[in-house]
């Protein structure tokens, strides 16, 4: 019988890493490969389109270069995998028999570090979440880790809000209590659909209180938590504790781990064993407290495309700033010379999803971004020095877990290196002196440790350490040492040439080397033939033969060969150990590196803004705590970009009326106008003003006052991909009800038409009820409120509710065009006032709707031209104690039917209900009062029964 395949040595020490990390794929080092097998192997293969091979028979197996280790990485783990992978814990030279293998690191979605791995502009955040159920109320712990930086955030939620909080985090992968099954709860598995994310299940016992609290003490080598303001029962600790578990296992830090494979590897397959990786860059959690921001739910994030337009993909114009369909994010990404650092490209993602809430570090970064509006030297030479800064956040977290190449290395100290500069720029204006301090706290040891990362490196590192040339001459002797001797054999070589040559007349010949091969005498065919006839001088040691060539080597040049290899892995050895001292030296001030990291990003983000602010003539909104909303010639920020000139700017005022009448202190504004006329893009502009002042920034607007935002809620369109399962309409009455709910006096709500998915009259009844709840009361205001409707019955209430509801509409403009018919254009501007017409049969035209379609519409509406009269006194009925002027009440006789042979059920349902035949026949007059009681009685039975 055949032997096993899967009970090999080699199989069986595979099989017991890959049971050791569940749910991983496995990447088995094998010589210049890493390897699959098994059902990793057949998945794989699939996924990435690898050749599928065998083992052995049965034991299927597929294989990826080593070289090419971090390209696969990158799109396994794009494709949601996580994998494990294992090194070579011993040189296959020196070992007989079976080499030790271990996992040395497991790469997830949320644990990325390596350069390669992790987009510029986007973080990875991993979150870990615990749930406290507490009577109907549930409560969620939340801990993000940025490991790649060391960014630790713990906050805690309703956990009915989670997904949005997750959402503003730009989480990658989500670690939760693992429960009895291996499925993940029903409310983990709602927030991993609808951030599309991994989620990664964790034994129960790391959530406990205690044991996170161990974790944490440990880690920071503290004996209290307090100095971090946590306490025992922080909401977040057993997710804090969790997280840091969960990193330990797949940096491989956890104490019977082996250090790491790092770039900085030796002989090629081998691991390093020299420095450890730690979690030394990883900062204190710090505790985010909700009031501190502006709250933007998921739905608003996406609805206002801040960081992604809806269609999802972002296409910046190749021919110059101007973008096609952008995202808020990607229009200022776009800003020329602007956002120069990584770093900051972060950092202003952060900012837009987490506007803030409070005055003064509002005011703060607006100081910054006027200073440098103002002072167009100071802006140029501070993106200037920025542009020399590298990723020195992700570096640090590099050098900290070990994973530091020696471009990181050089990067680093360069980067450092531009901090006296940026203290002398900052320094010198008063609005960055908040900056200035950080960077002087932490100036003068950086400059140290910049200062021997420069004495020591040269300027072009290579890419790997294993290529050798990163330290400079003359900074070890030790090194100098062995590099020497490499360098008198390239002398003895060219000398043994010459002299080879003469001794056995063979001019021309050449010693040469290849990395499998070694070092040869290479003698062409003709010259090997002839020298064979001549009899093969002693010497000659047959190494290879090519087709028109044959390589020799010599007991010699074998000898030198081995010289030089043990003075190259001297020297290589050497370096390793003096860019392992750097990286010590440089692991000690991973805190200091944050800070600057931190506000390098700082400065690139107002940096950034004041030149949007500058080349697009945006100002400096007025920021007020009163909830009044005063925007003069305001501009859709992205329209703006895209349109030029012709985009027409408009004017919103909200709560800032003295007297009762004056409508401008109404809070709540309607407006009304034809589709396609601009009512959403105004709305919108103005959430996105608003946001942009909360984030510190001018705005698009020729004068603002914004009075701060405790939320921004939009209900715009219904979107079904993240409410997989509901209806449209549901989806619309979930968002309404989120904002009804929730909704403060310093809320902003935008509505762009509310009950559409439902009949017009439950629609318009629905919309007016929560316009009316909205627009609040004298003693308890309502949130400032745009609403975009096609209900022009809505417009009554700027008289019912006067001083807390105003219409505005959308400028039309009509003239009489064919056949009779008007022709409209639209002009954009928005003005007070209802809008008279809705226009879409005007709007159907334009769309491209048949000219008989459109024709026949137009003979039906003018029949119909009492539909919305109807529905008005049906809508009035609807909100009981807010009816109109009896005069706008319609004559229900009044209604006549469509002529033409097709009829709409709509409106027969209630047009051809026998009561109404039969009221209209009965001859009142002849009628007792008893009788006509009698007939009163009657009808109302018959309206009770279905209509015909
Ligand atoms: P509505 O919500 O009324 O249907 P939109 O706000 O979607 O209309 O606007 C429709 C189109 O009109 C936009 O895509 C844009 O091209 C144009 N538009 C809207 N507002 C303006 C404006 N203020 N200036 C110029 N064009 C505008």
């Amino acid at each position: 019988m055949p032997p096993d395949p899967r009970q090999t040595p080699a199989m069986q020490q595979y099989f017991r890493a890959k049971a050791a990390y569940p749910g991983c794929v496995l990447l088995f080092r094998m010589g210049d490969f890493y390897e699959m097998f098994d059902q990793d192997a057949v998945t794989v293969s699939k996924a990435l389109g690898l050749t599928l091979t065998q083992r052995t028979e049965g034991l299927p197996m597929a294989g990826v270069p080593h070289h090419q280790l971090e390209a696969y990485l990158a799109r396994l783990v794009n494709q949601g995998f996580r994998v494990a992978v294992a090194e070579q814990m011993q040189d296959p030279k020196e070992v007989k028999g079976l080499i030790e293998r271990r996992v040395t690191r497991v790469i997830t979605a949320g644990t990325r570090v390596d350069d390669a791995l992790l987009p510029d502009d986007s973080p990875c955040t991993l979150a870990c979440v615990c749930f406290i159920d507490a009577g109907e109320e549930s409560h969620a712990g939340v801990a993000c880790i940025e490991l790649s930086t060391g960014e630790f955030i713990i906050t805690d939620c309703p956990a009915a809000t989670l997904i949005d909080e997750l959402t503003r985090r730009g989480v990658s992968e989500l670690v939760y209590c693992q429960a009895a099954n291996d499925a993940p709860p029903p409310r983990i598995a709602r927030v991993l659909r609808a951030l599309n994310i991994s989620g990664t299940p964790r034994p129960s016992w790391q959530f406990r209180v205690d044991e996170a609290r161990r974790t944490l003490l440990a880690t920071y080598g503290v004996t209290t938590l307090a100095g971090f303001g946590l306490s025992d029962d922080d909401p977040a600790l057993p997710a804090a504790g969790a997280a840091i578990e969960y990193l330990k296992q797949t940096q491989a830090l956890s104490d019977d781990s082996p250090a790491p494979t790092s770039s900085s590897s030796l002989s090629a397959g081998t691991a390093s064993k020299s420095r450890r990786p730690s979690l030394a860059h990883l900062r204190p959690p710090r505790r985010e407290s909700p009031d501190e921001f502006c709250t933007i739910d998921a739905v608003s994030l996406r609805s206002l495309e801040i960081e992604r337009t809806l269609r999802g993909v972002q296409r910046p114009d190749p021919s110059g700033p101007r973008l096609t369909d952008p995202s808020l994010l990607a229009l200022l990404l776009s800003t020329p010379n602007a956002f120069v650092t990584p770093m900051g490209k972060r950092l202003v993602r952060e900012w837009l999803c987490r506007p803030l809430a409070r005055e003064a570090p509002i005011r703060a970064r607006q100081n910054c971004v006027k200073a440098l509006v103002a002072d167009r030297r100071m802006s140029d030479e501070l993106r200037g020095i920025l542009s020399e800064v590298q990723d020195v956040a992700r570096i640090a977290g590099r050098v900290a877990l070990a994973r530091a190449t020696p471009r990181d290395l050089v990067a680093l100290g360069k980067s450092l290196d531009r901090i006296p500069g940026l203290i002398d720029l900052t320094g010198a204006a008063p609005a960055f002196s908040f900056q200035a301090d950080t960077l002087r706290a932490v100036g003068e040891s950086l400059t140290l440790l910049a200062r021997t990362i420069r004495a020591s490196c040269v300027d072009s590192p290579p890419a790997h350490l294993r290529e050798g040339g990163l330290i400079k001459p003359s900074v070890d002797a030790a090194l100098d040492e062995a590099r020497g001797l490499q360098t008198d054999a390239d002398a003895w070589l060219i000398a043994y040439q010459e002299r080879f040559a003469a001794q056995h007349d063979l001019p021309g010949i050449k010693i040469g080397f290849t990395r499998v091969f070694g070092y040869y005498i290479e003698l062409s065919s003709s010259q090997a033939r002839g020298l064979a006839s001549r009899g093969i001088p002693a010497p000659l040691i047959r190494k290879q033969t090519l087709k028109n060539a044959e390589r020799f080597t010599t007991t010699e040049l074998a000898e030198l060969e081995a010289k030089i290899t043990s003075a190259e892995a001297r020297a290589l050895e050497r370096e390793r150990e003096l860019f392992d001292q750097l990286c010590v030296q440089a692991g000690t001030q991973t805190g200091a590196i944050a800070q600057f990291a931190r506000t390098s990003a700082e400065l690139d983000v107002l940096a950034g803004l004041a030149e949007r602010a500058h080349h697009r003539g945006w100002v400096c909104p007025e920021i007020t705590p009163s909830p009044v909303l005063t925007i003069h010639a305001g501009r859709h920020p992205v329209l703006e970009e895209i349109l030029g000139n012709n985009f027409v700017p408009n004017d919103i005022e909200l709560g800032q009326g003295s007297s009762s009448a004056d409508s401008s202190r109404a809070l709540l504004a309607l407006i009304t106008g034809p589709n396609m006329a601009g009512k959403s893009t105004f709305i919108r502009q103005t959430a996105l003003i608003i946001l942009l002042a909360q984030i510190g920034s001018f705005v698009p607007a020729d004068r603002a006052t914004i009075g701060l935002c405790d939320r921004i809620f939009t209900r715009i369109g219904a979107d079904d991909a993240l409410h997989a399962g509901q209806s449209t309409f549901m989806v619309e009455m979930t968002e309404t009800a989120n904002i009804l709910n929730h909704a403060t006096p310093r809320s902003l709500v935008i509505l762009d038409e509310i009950g559409r998915g439902t009949s017009t009259l439950d629609g318009l009844s629905l919309a007016w009820a929560v316009t009316e709840f909205l627009s609040g009361s004298d003693v308890a205001p309502g949130p400032r409120t745009l609403f975009a409707t096609h209900y022009h019955e809505l417009t009554e209430l700027e008289d019912q509710l006067a001083g807390r509801v105003k219409n505005l509409h959308v400028q039309v403009r009509e003239w009489p065009g064919e056949s009779g018919h008007g022709e409209i254009i639209f002009l954009h501007r928005i003005v007070p006032g209802r809008s008279d017409q809705s226009y879409g049969i005007h709007v159907a035209k334009l769309a491209g709707i048949p000219r008989g379609v459109i024709e026949r519409a137009r003979e039906v509406l003018g029949s119909l031209n009492v539909e919305h009269h109807m529905v008005r006194a049906d809508a009035g009925a609807a909100v009981g104690g807010a009816p109109r002027a009896s005069s706008s009440r319609p004559n229900v006789a009044a209604i006549t039917k469509p002529t033409g042979p097709s009829q709409m059920s709509l409106f027969t349902e209630y047009l051809n209900h026998p009561a109404i035949d039969q009221l209209r026949e009965l001859k009142l007059d002849a009628l007792t009062p008893m009788r006509a009681f009698d007939e009163l009685r009657r009808l109302q039975q018959l309206l009770d029964a279905p209509a015909h």
